[in-house]
């Protein structure tokens, strides 16, 4: 059984890896800030959902109660295997975790802040064809536009420059103690994260002993 946390920056391509390793092998995966985008979306006279919504907008988090009510309800209970992206993102929410269903293994998907910061604000995306264009690593042939479908790009409410800036502090206060509450754990492995998704996704295998 596998129960895996993901941590990294917002942007640290962490959301991509736990997807693509969820298909993987099959394993139950969640990610909190999709999953709060979809109750904004979905809900929207929702007082709660306001509330989500403003604080996603502000680049802040979430109350850790919130949080914690909705990985209660969508998280397989005890030792059933999952992979979480984007919680816990605080020690009280891994200690929250913790009494619910422990992780077997944390990955750390590594890349320097500078690196991050353009890839975040350069995101583009393509709501029909799915595609996730950037604006400076990864641009459409025509500017704002999908090459597939030809629909407009557009860009995540909290990827703007000044949002996305709260968002690494944000990160750097609440979430970097993780790495340490985790390591004194045991289970922390750290991946480079600055290569080919194809790459990275080798790199998290071996270090989960995985095999295709
Ligand atoms: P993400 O897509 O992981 O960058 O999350 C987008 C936003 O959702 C964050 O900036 C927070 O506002 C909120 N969020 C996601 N996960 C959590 C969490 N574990 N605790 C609190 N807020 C969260």
């Amino acid at each position: 059984m596998k129960r895996i946390i993901f941590l990294g920056f917002p942007g640290s391509g962490k959301g991509t890896q736990s997807v693509l390793l969820g298909q993987q092998f099959d394993i139950f995966t969640l990610s909190t800030g999709e999953l709060f985008r979809s109750i904004v979306k979905d809900s929207q006279d929702d007082e709660v959902a306001n509330q989500i919504k403003l604080l996603i907008n502000q680049g802040e988090l979430v109350s850790d109660e919130l949080t914690f009510e909705v990985i209660k309800k969508s998280l397989p209970k005890g030792s059933e295997s999952w992979i979480l992206d984007g919680f816990p993102r605080n020690v009280n929410q891994a200690e929250l975790l913790e009494n619910f269903s422990s992780p077997t293994d944390v990955v750390l998907i590594d890349v320097p802040e500078k690196i991050i910061f353009q890839r975040l604000t350069g995101r583009r995306i393509a709501k029909k064809s799915g595609k996730l264009y950037n604006i400076y690593l990864n641009p459409p042939k025509q500017d704002g536009i999908c090459d597939e479908t030809g629909e407009l790009l557009e860009i995540r409410t909290d990827d703007i420059p000044e949002i996305v800036e709260k968002r690494l502090n944000v990160y750097k206060k609440e979430t970097f103690p993780l790495i340490e509450y985790y390591q004194k754990k045991g289970i922390l492995h750290i991946i480079p994260g600055d290569l080919p998704i194809f790459q990275v996704q080798q790199h998290l295998k071996e270090a989960l002993q995985l095999n295709d």
